[in-house]
């Protein structure tokens, strides 16, 4: 039985786990975290990415902790001018043959996890570090921090957006600073001030930012996200935490109910927002990428951890078709590169799309939420993603 080694234990690296587990494989998972532990953010999974777990054989159990929101609007920075929007997410079911849903992170990583130890009790080991990755004709090695070195067949780098092993295969990282930083928040949904839509999801759209609010878990819980033109903050962290003021600061002229859910959040976390260009490759022989390590990219279209879990399904896919590990993980490349490739480029035009000058007054944004935001605008930016099925494109 062929044997591959995952570095990271994130939404990619147990979903990758899971996909060749699935297959037969034998895997093993080194994450860094002393504990299995996601941040407190929420995650839109759109049709393509709920498609994609039920491949993998947890949509179901996912789909009792998620949220499938009414409906979508959009409403102007400072006058709270409210349109309600074509919803490719309500009619998801109908068009695409899944839902798209908003997911509490933690909650999705449980429940890939779980699956991953049904199928190995033992396959996920917390607390190692990877520190290097060596290949021979024969297999591959991971080199852990504590000094010890396990062998595989093959090592998947899922080390995330600042992944070692992407280091380690083709050197430096072409970050760029997109000049944005990222607020979040998480709430009880009974914080949220009754003036605001409870069970939509929201997107305020500015001159230098934008907003995006839904609900997470069964509708427990609001999910808040602050995307504003910022220059001086540059730290790309998942755990770097900000202040209530420097949040309502970064929202100066923004409307109350903008205000009110900062207001509302028990803690504000910044993330620097980095743009980088699609490799050209992420396959060196027995060692492969998967998820942010491979692709990664900024949140605007929302795509991110979907990749990873559309990468790990093709990679399960492609080791399955081809018994050579490195046909396997080139045809796997192969396959995704292009894919991820138009969606990192995709998030970036919408950084530019979301905050655009012709906000600044209620005429310049009517005829740009008519021109941006009408069903065919909507149709033309998002159903070539809606549409992608992991679980059968070609290979
Ligand atoms: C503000 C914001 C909002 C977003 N919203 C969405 C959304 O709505 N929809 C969506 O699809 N995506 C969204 N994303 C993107 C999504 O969060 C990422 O694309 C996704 O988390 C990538 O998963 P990953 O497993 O590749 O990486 P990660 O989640 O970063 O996981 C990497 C794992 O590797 C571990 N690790 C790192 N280095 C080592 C090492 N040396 N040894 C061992 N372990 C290591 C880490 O501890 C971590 O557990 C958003 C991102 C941001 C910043």
């Amino acid at each position: 039985m062929k044997h591959l080694l995952i570095a990271g234990g994130g939404i990619g690296g147990m979903a990758a786990a899971l996909s060749l587990l699935n297959r037969g494989f034998d895997v093993d998972v080194y994450e860094q975290a002393p504990e299995l532990k996601e941040v407190g953010a929420g995650v839109q999974i759109s049709p393509n990415g709920t498609r994609a777990l039920h491949a993998l054989g947890v949509f179901d159990e996912l789909q009792r902790l998620s949220c499938n929101t009414k409906s979508k609007e959009v409403r102007l920075w400072n006058t709270g001018r409210t349109w309600k929007l074509f919803d490719l997410g309500t009619e998801a079911i109908d068009r695409y043959g899944f839902p798209y849903v908003t997911v509490y992170r933690p909650d999705l990583l449980q429940v890939l996890a779980d699956a991953v130890r049904i199928r190995k009790r033992d396959a996920i080991h917390l607390g190692r570090r990877v520190v290097g990755v060596t290949q021979q004709d024969s297999g591959a090695t991971l080199h852990l921090d504590d000094g010890a070195s396990v062998a595989g067949d093959g090592v998947i780098g899922a080390d995330g957006v600042h992944s070692g092993i992407r280091r380690a295969l083709f050197n430096g990282d072409n970050a760029r600073f997109f000049g944005m930083i990222a607020w979040r928040g998480v709430m009880p949904i009974e914080r949220v001030p009754v003036q605001i839509s409870r069970d939509k999801a929201t997107n305020w759209i500015g001159v230098g930012g934008h907003v995006v609010h839904y609900p997470l878990r069964a509708g427990t819980l609001m999910n808040f996200v602050g995307i504003m033109e910022r220059s001086d903050w540059r730290v790309e962290s998942w755990t770097e935490q900000g202040t209530a003021e420097e949040c309502h600061h970064d929202h100066r002229g923004w409307h109350a109910d903008v205000h009110a859910l900062i207001e509302a959040a028990p803690s504000l976390f910044k993330w620097a927002l980095m743009g980088r260009e699609p490799m050209k490759q992420w396959t060196k022989g027995r060692v492969t990428l998967l998820g942010d390590a491979a692709h990664p990219t900024l949140p605007m279209l929302a795509q991110g951890a979907v990749m990873a879990i559309e990468d790990a399904v093709v990679l399960g896919r492609c080791l399955d078709k081809y018994s050579d590990i490195a046909t396997a993980f080139q045809r796997y490349q192969d396959a995704r590169i292009d894919v991820t490739a138009r969606k990192v480029l995709g998030a970036n035009d919408n950084a530019i799309r979301f905050h655009n000058p012709a906000l600044a007054t209620e005429a310049g944004a009517t005829i740009y939420v008519d021109r941006e935001w009408s069903r065919d605008a909507i149709i033309r930016r998002y159903e070539w993603i809606f549409t992608y099925a992991a679980d059968a494109v070609s290979i």
